[in-house]
């Protein structure tokens, strides 16, 4: 990858660990990853706990003074009022949250968000100054009906209507297919998708704003696949579930240039 952009591993907890087991897993996590700090000191870490631990992640970050940034994993498109059960951009701000992932397969899928939902749900993170974590990706089907990089690239289009051509973004290609499978795709595949997203953004954002935007695969990334996808010019980084709640795992993948 192009050196202005600093590579992002980032942790999709999804809805594992309460908030006590977050506290024992970041302090555990932050051990790990100093001790290693030579080696992955141009790397960016970044997690993504459920929401009832956003509070104790920040304590901690904050009192350690902890080199990990985190996020949540879904906000509203609102900024207050009667959404019951609904999560403001406003107070993840508060909380400190960098980022905040969106349009994740699972909410998709389990929650049928749109396309369009998704867009005002970027606008309402930049809005807060928070980075969006923008997951596009096709299913198994879309792949063979459509090829590799449509489904995905209409889906960011989609989600980028209105939105500032400066606009501070991470974009995550996430192939259905692959998440939580243990069938990654390959980096060429991957990289293949990634840069369309790339050529995707210059169109609709700005071609400085794509050069600067970090794409991530994610998709059964392990300890073990994470270095043949960062090879790849276009692959800025990972979003890893499964083994992001493994430490030995996670720390290894934050590791993948050793
Ligand atoms: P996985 O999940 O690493 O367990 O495949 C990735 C994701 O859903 O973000």
């Amino acid at each position: 990858s192009i050196m202005t952009r600093t590579p992002l591993i980032a942790g999709n907890w999804k809805m594992n660990l309460d908030h006590l087991q977050s506290i024992a897993f970041v302090q555990k996590l932050a051990w790990s990853l100093k001790d290693a700090s030579h080696s992955f000191d141009d790397v960016e870490v970044a997690i993504f706990p459920p929401f009832t631990d956003l509070r104790s992640v920040q304590t901690l970050v904050s009192a350690d003074k902890l080199e990990l940034a985190y996020g949540a994993q879904d906000v509203s498109a609102h900024d207050s009022g009667a959404y019951t059960g609904e999560i403001s951009g406003q107070f993840l701000a508060k909380l400190e949250c960098a980022y905040v992932i969106i349009g994740h397969s699972e909410r998709r899928t389990l929650h049928n968000e749109t396309d369009e939902e998704i867009g005002a749900k970027v606008a309402a993170a930049l809005k807060h100054g928070l980075v969006p974590v923008l997951c596009v990706g096709e299913t198994a089907e879309d792949l063979e009906k459509f090829g590799p990089s449509a489904v995905p690239v209409a889906q960011l289009k989609a989600a980028l209507a209105g939105v500032a051509s400066d606009a501070n973004l991470v974009v995550a290609y996430e192939p259905v297919w692959a998440i939580g499978s243990g069938q990654a795709a390959t980096p060429e595949q991957a990289e293949q998708v990634c840069a369309a997203l790339r050529a995707e953004l210059a169109t609709t954002l700005s071609s400085e704003t794509a050069a600067a935007t970090r794409i991530l695969y994610g998709g059964s990334v392990k300890s073990g696949n994470i270095a043949g996808f960062m090879r790849e010019p276009n692959v800025d980084g990972a979003l890893v579930g499964g083994a992001s709640l493994d430490l030995d795992e996670f720390s290894a993948i934050v590791r993948y240039k050793k």
